[in-house]
């Protein structure tokens, strides 16, 4: 273990520098708005129509019953709705806020696709959980019995984290290592605090601690610890790493000063939210305030860069993106709410360069504009998607002074970072693993979430963790079952 790095066992929970504002906030809100959000939630749910083809429930990684916690909603019955909602989800109140619904369960509501807008699920299912909350209906983890059996999970986002709460119920000790000082993964550091508030992950994190699961902190593995460490310390282990290697863009330029990666302007601006010393921040090397800003992607990462940008105070923020609207992976949600808020988006465009302070495009200096490329669509590709093509002689310059760059991610190498060798992956890097029981080719070792799917959603980060603790729980029980004898 390297010795320049303490780690720190600490109480991740109850590090909310945000709990006291944000609580703050709820109850203005509930003083404001309290009746009216429990009339909104009977009035959306009585809307479900029951149709008994539920499409809503299909369409959701998480299969949860929708239609029946509707019903419970409408009848006032809210406890029982909060039941059946937790028992397929074990974050609910954070599915509510930032599943994209218009591509999942509200986007197959029947009553949107005859026309008359969707019930508003999500929220729906927000309010219930938000409620069990505040009612203390949420039940601490108590396992009836404690198992000797321990499993390692490395990487405390939502795929570790789901996996950690369903194994610590049915008694497992579990210890999670994370590199980073707070648990969440992008929960925390990612998706910005005006989609989900810290305060509702941090409260599930104190809910896992309290409930004994163990964390290990800035504890990079690979570096800090080896993976073999870990493997021979625990029964099983699960890697749940997330996707984390930021794709980069090759063009003139592109080494300028202010030309940012999505995920580190992101991690400041969350870390600022905790109200920690953020260097960058504060010399302003990745704050909006007062510049112009362009974000170059259309996923839904760009989307919470624009966003918080628009809400650091920028003077302008545009969005470039290669495609049109229509293609865009992007949540159409996400674009209006983006468009509500003052980001221009200037569709059919890519950067070619990038100028720096006296016009030249040296790669020196401070960034002063993107040299923007005009594209047509094309013909598709062998996926049917129409590529994009280049409109030549037609560029121009963006002036920029602050560039984001949220192009996507990909896995690092992990056999080769954590100099594990048997450990198979895909030809794109991800951690090969068996459907519906993340089993990974090295024998006790699953793996879930992003660094299964390549970047992908928490709800299903959330879905794959619920399936590898159940078939880790069913080997476990093989394995003692086997002591036994
Ligand atoms: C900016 C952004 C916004 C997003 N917004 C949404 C959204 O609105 N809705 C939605 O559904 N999805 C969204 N996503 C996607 C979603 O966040 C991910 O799909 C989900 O978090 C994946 O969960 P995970 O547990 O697999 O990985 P992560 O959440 O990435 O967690 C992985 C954890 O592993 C840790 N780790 C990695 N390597 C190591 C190591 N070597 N040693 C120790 N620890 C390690 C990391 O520190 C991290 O804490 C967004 C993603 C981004 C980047
Ligand atoms: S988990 Fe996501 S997809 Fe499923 S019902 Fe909730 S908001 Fe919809």
């Amino acid at each position: 273990m390297a010795e320049n790095k303490m780690l720190k066992f600490v109480t991740v929970g109850r590090d909310m520098p945000e709990k006291r504002d944000a609580e703050a906030r709820r109850q203005d809100f509930d003083e404001i708005y309290g009746e009216y959000a429990a009339e909104k939630a009977a009035e959306q749910s009585a809307r479900c129509s029951q149709c008994g083809v539920p499409y809503c429930q299909t369409h959701c990684p998480l299969h949860n019953n929708i239609p029946d916690w509707l019903r419970m909603t409408a009848e006032g019955r809210l406890r029982e709705a909060y039941e059946l909602s937790q028992a397929t989800n074990t974050f609910p109140e954070i599915c509510g806020r930032i599943c994209p619904q218009d591509r999942l369960c509200e986007g197959n509501c029947v009553i949107e696709q005859s026309g008359h807008g969707t019930v508003t699920i999500g929220s729906v299912e927000k309010y219930i959980t938000d409620t069990a909350w505040e009612q203390g209906w949420v039940a601490p983890i108590r396992p009836a019995q404690e198992r000797k059996e321990s499993v390692g999970i490395i990487g405390a986002g939502p795929a570790g984290l789901a996996a950690a709460d369903m194994l610590r119920r049915e008694g497992v000790q579990v210890t999670i290592y994370d590199r980073y000082d707070r648990g969440g993964g992008l929960l925390t550091y990612g998706i910005p605090g005006f989609k989900l508030e810290k305060d509702v992950v941090m409260k599930r994190m104190a809910q896992l601690e309290d409930g004994g699961v163990t964390f290990v902190m800035n504890c990079n593995v690979g570096e800090d610890m080896s993976f073999e460490e870990i493997r021979s310390a625990h029964d099983a282990v699960l890697i749940a790493t997330g996707v984390y290697k930021s794709r980069d863009l090759q063009a003139p330029g592109v080494g300028a000063d202010g030309i940012v990666r999505a995920i580190d302007y992101l991690t400041a601006s969350n870390r600022k939210s905790f109200g920690d010393d953020v260097a960058e921040f504060d010399s302003g090397e990745l704050n909006a305030e007062g510049k112009r800003v362009v974000v170059i992607g259309g996923g839904d990462t760009a989307m919470d860069c624009v966003r918080t940008a628009i809400r650091q105070g920028a003077e302008s923020v545009k969005c470039l993106y290669r495609r049109d609207r229509a293609n865009m992976p992007g949540s159409q949600r996400e674009v209006a709410n983006a468009e509500e808020e003052g980001v221009e988006f200037i569709w059919l465009t890519a950067p070619k360069g990038f100028t720096g302070e006296a016009g030249s495009s040296e790669g020196t200096g401070p960034v002063r504009g993107v040299v923007v490329d005009r594209m047509r669509l094309g013909a598709p590709d062998a996926t049917g998607r129409q590529m994009p093509e280049l409109i030549e002689g037609a560029d121009y310059i963006e002036e920029a002074d602050l560039v984001i760059k949220a192009l996507g991610f990909e896995p690092e190498d992990l056999p080769a970072l954590w100099g594990v060798e048997g450990l198979e992956v895909t030809r794109w890097g991800t951690v090969k693993a068996e459907f519906e029981t993340g089993r990974t080719s090295l024998p006790g070792v699953y793996a879930a979430g992003d660094i299964v799917r390549g970047a992908s959603l928490v709800v299903w980060a959330i879905r794959d963790g619920r399936d590898c603790s159940a078939a880790i729980l069913e080997e476990l029980g093989q394995s003692a079952a086997v002591a036994a004898e």
